[in-house]
C-alpha cells in the first residue's frame, strides 16, 4: 500500500481499505471494519468534521437489526425514541389529511417507530471510531485502479492508494463515476422526484399546546402520524426522548412524467412559512397546528438515482446513497446504508478475504445486495404515490389504501442482513471450487 502524503502505516496488514464519505453509512462501516486489527482502514470525508443535519431519522426493524449486528445497539438504544405505551408497535398511524380521520396503523411488532436525531446518532457511532482513522477536508475528485491497487485522489492534491476503495459518498458520489464510466454507461445524474419536502422540528410541548388550541388530540404529538391527501402528505414523529417532534410535509408535482427542477434552483433552501401554509391550505386543524409551529421551514427538492447497472468495478465499490439513493417515503435509505455496511464489513473481515480475492468479494456483495436495494428504491417511489392518492390500482380508494399500508412494508422489514452474508459466502465458496 502506498499512502502518499496522507497516511503513514508501518504495521503489516492483511489488506488496506479506503472509505470515501463519513456519513451514517461510512462511519458505521469504518467502525465495524476497524474491529479487525489485521485491516488498515482509512476514512476520507470532504467536510472539515463529521456532521449531520438537525432532523430526525427513522429506522424499520431491518435497520434496527443491522444496527445490532454492527455492534452499535448500546450506542443506539441510549438515544433512540420509540412510540409510547400502548402504541409501542406502531410505526405510523395513517390519517386523512383533510379531517384527521384515522385510517389504520402500520405495525412493526417489537420495534414500532424507532427513531433518532441524526446528529446524535452520528455522534454516537463516531464515538466508536478509533483515533487516527478519519481524515477531513478530503474531497475525492477521481478514482482509478490497476490490477493490484486502487487510488482515490483528493482536491487538496493528496491521494490514497489501497487494496480497496469503497464509495460511501452519498447521492452526488465522485466514486460512482469510476465504477460506471460515462463512455460505457452514459452520464448518471440524480433526478428530481417531483417532490418537495418541507422540514422542521417543533418543541413537543409547543405542539401539544397548538393541537389543544385546535381541539385536536394530544396523542397526535406523541405517536408517529402520517396525514394523507392528493399530491401531498405530512409526517410527524418524536425524537430526543420526545422533547422534539420531527416534521416533514411533502408536495408532489405529477403534472408531467418527468418533472424538472427550475434551472439553477438549489436542492435545499430556507423558505417562508407562508409558502408552506399555502401548499397545505384547506388541510385539517391538526395539520394547520403542526405547520404553524414551524416558523422557518427548509424546503428539500428530493432527488433519487435510477437503478444502477452495477455497483462494483474490480477493487472499487459504491454503497449507500452513492449506489441507490431513493426518496424517503419508506424511511429506508439510511437503513439500506447500514445493511450495506454490515454485509460488506462481514465479508471483508472474513479471514479468507485477502488482497487478491477482494474483487471477488465485492462482486459477491453486489450479487446479493443489488436486487434488494433496487427494489427498495422502486417501492420507495411507489410509496409516495400511494400516500398521495396516486398509487397504481389504488388512487383515492381508501379501502385499498388501508390494505396496502397494513402490509406493504413486510418484505422490507422482515429481512435479516446476515442472510445476505451467508448467501455471499456461499457464492464465494462455489466460485473458489469452480
Ligand atoms: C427528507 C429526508 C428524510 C429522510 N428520512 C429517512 C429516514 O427516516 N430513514 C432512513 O433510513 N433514511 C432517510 N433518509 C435517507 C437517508 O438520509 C440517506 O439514505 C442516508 O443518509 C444515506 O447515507 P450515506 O452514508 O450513504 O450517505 P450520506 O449520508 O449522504 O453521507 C455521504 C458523506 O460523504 C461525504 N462526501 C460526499 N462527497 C464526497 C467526496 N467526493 N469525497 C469525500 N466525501 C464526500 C458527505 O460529506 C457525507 O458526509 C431521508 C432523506 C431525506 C432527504
Amino acid at each position: 500500500m502506498v499512502a502518499n502524503s496522507t497516511v503513514a502505516n508501518t504495521q503489516p496488514k492483511r489488506f488496506s481499505i479506503g472509505i470515501i464519505g463519513g456519513g451514517i453509512g461510512g462511519v458505521a462501516f469504518a467502525v465495524a471494519l476497524s474491529r479487525d486489527s489485521q485491516l488498515d482502514v482509512q476514512l476520507f470525508e470532504a467536510a472539515p468534521q463529521f456532521s449531520e443535519i438537525g432532523a430526525g431519522v427513522s429506522f424499520g426493524p431491518n435497520a434496527v437489526k443491522a444496527i445490532q449486528l454492527l455492534g452499535l445497539e448500546d450506542a443506539y438504544q441510549r438515544i433512540a425514541d420509540s412510540s409510547p405505551a400502548p402504541f409501542e408497535d406502531v410505526w405510523f398511524e395513517w390519517r386523512r389529511g383533510s379531517d384527521d380521520a384515522y385510517l389504520t396503523a402500520s405495525l412493526a411488532p417489537g420495534v414500532g417507530q424507532s427513531s433518532v436525531h441524526r446528529a446524535d446518532f452520528l455522534a454516537a457511532i463516531v464515538a466508536n471510531l478509533p483515533e487516527g482513522i478519519a481524515h477531513f477536508g478530503k474531497r475525492c475528485v477521481k478514482v482509478n485502479q490497476d490490477t493490484d491497487s486502487a487510488t482515490a485522489f483528493f482536491d487538496d492534491g493528496t491521494h490514497f492508494t489501497g487494496d480497496v476503495i469503497i464509495g460511501f459518498d452519498g447521492i452526488k458520489s465522485a466514486v460512482r463515476h469510476h465504477v460506471l464510466p460515462p463512455e460505457q454507461y452514459g452520464e448518471i445524474i440524480p433526478f428530481w422526484s417531483g417532490t418537495y419536502a418541507y422540514r422542521g422540528m417543533i418543541l413537543t410541548r409547543n405542539l401539544e399546546v397548538a393541537l389543544k388550541a385546535k381541539g385536536s388530540e394530544r396523542r397526535l404529538a406523541l405517536v408517529p402520524q402520517m396525514y394523507l391527501g392528493k399530491d401531498r402528505h405530512i409526517l410527524t414523529f418524536p425524537v430526543k426522548q420526545s422533547q422534539l417532534v420531527n416534521v416533514v410535509a411533502f408536495m408532489t408535482d405529477r403534472s408531467t412524467p418527468h418533472p424538472q427542477l427550475p434551472e439553477g434552483e438549489e436542492w435545499v433552501k430556507v423558505v417562508t412559512q407562508a409558502e408552506m401554509l399555502d401548499v397545505f391550505e384547506g388541510w385539517s386543524p391538526a395539520c394547520q397546528a403542526i405547520l404553524e409551529c414551524i416558523s422557518e421551514p427548509t424546503r428539500w427538492a428530493l432527488h433519487e438515482l435510477p437503478e444502477l447497472a452495477r455497483y462494483h468495478r474490480d477493487r472499487v465499490l459504491i454503497v449507500g446513497d452513492a449506489a441507490h439513493a431513493l426518496v424517503p417515503h419508506q424511511g429506508a435509505g439510511a437503513g439500506q446504508a447500514l445493511e450495506d455496511a454490515y454485509v460488506l464489513a462481514s465479508l471483508l473481515t472474513d479471514e479468507s478475504c485477502h488482497r487478491h480475492s477482494v474483487p471477488n468479494v465485492l462482486a459477491a456483495f453486489e450479487q446479493v445486495r443489488r436486487a434488494r436495494t433496487c427494489k427498495v428504491q422502486r417501492t420507495s417511489h411507489e410509496a409516495g404515490d400511494v400516500y398521495e392518492y396516486a398509487g397504481v390500482g389504488i388512487g383515492d380508494d381508501e379501502a385499498k389504501l388501508i390494505e396496502n399500508l397494513e402490509t406493504r412494508f413486510d418484505w422490507l422489514w422482515n429481512h435479516d442482513p446476515h442472510n445476505d452474508v451467508v448467501a455471499a459466502r456461499r457464492r464465494l465458496a462455489s466460485h473458489s471450487l469452480a
